[in-house]
């Protein structure tokens, strides 16, 4: 059995002006929006330097300088999570800036009609963020299985947790040669390689540099998911 873990913005979903939205809208992003809400902080931080960061480590770098200790903290991430929910629920009205990357859709109605694969999502998004987005972009209740933002401190560690969470999931026993992570960053190959799986880098998303992508030594390079090799290596039909 083969496992396919899909990152979220720029390999499921476009990112056409959206996270660019999340970040400045109101001129408060989700992060600043839940420890406000949530621990009543002001947070003064350039949000646009966090890429690759998974939402834990950005939320944490938000409080960390306060008196909140780490312990406290932690006990606080269901609560920061539900906050960011909120806040793209009343804050976030064009709901149309999210929408499914066509052949990302293709590849994984592929994937579904499909004996002997399963999948799951690899995010650095807090779960109730994934699943807002993912909603949002047509792809409702399509993955029961996943590894999210508030579940380690680094996309690394995250990536690490794959294997336990998903031998009781799926009850199987994945080696690192059946998982495959597919994303649209050098932060999706880097955490794919660091736990021996297989990596296909897309180039759906906003910043696809190639040779920046070919630098990490992806097993595939590829435009789009439905590109010849990608389908082969799954054993699905060309089309
Ligand atoms: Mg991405």
């Amino acid at each position: 059995m083969k496992l396919i873990l899909f990152d979220i913005d720029g390999t499921l979903i476009s990112q056409t002006g959206a996270s660019v939205f999340e970040m400045i809208a109101n001129g408060e992003s989700k992060f600043s929006f839940a420890v406000r809400k949530v621990f009543g902080l002001s947070v003064n931080i350039d949000f646009s330097t966090y890429n690759g960061y998974i939402d834990k480590s950005i939320l944490w770098d938000c409080v960390k300088n306060s008196s909140i200790t780490k312990e406290a903290f932690e006990k606080k991430l269901p609560v920061l999570a539900q906050a960011m929910a909120e806040y793209m629920d009343t804050i976030v009205t064009d709901t149309a800036l999210y929408h499914a990357i066509p052949t990302a859709r293709h590849f994984l109605d592929l994937v579904m009609n499909k004996s002997g694969i399963a999948y799951g999502i690899l995010s650095g998004n807090v779960q109730s963020i994934a699943e807002w987005k993912l909603d949002k972009a047509g792809y409702n209740h399509i993955f029961q299985f996943g590894l999210y933002g508030e579940e380690a401190d680094d996309r690394i560690e995250l990536a690490k947790k794959v294997f336990v969470k998903a031998d009781a999931f799926f009850h199987e026993q994945f080696s690192p040669k059946d998982v495959s992570v597919i994303g649209d960053t050098v932060h999706d190959i880097r955490c794919g390689k660091a736990i021996g799986a297989h990596t296909i880098a897309v180039m759906t998303g906003r910043h696809h540099d190639p040779v920046v992508l070919n630098a990490e030594h992806p097993d595939f390079l590829v435009d789009t998911l439905m590109d010849n090799s990608v389908l082969d290596y799954f054993g699905l039909k060309r089309v």
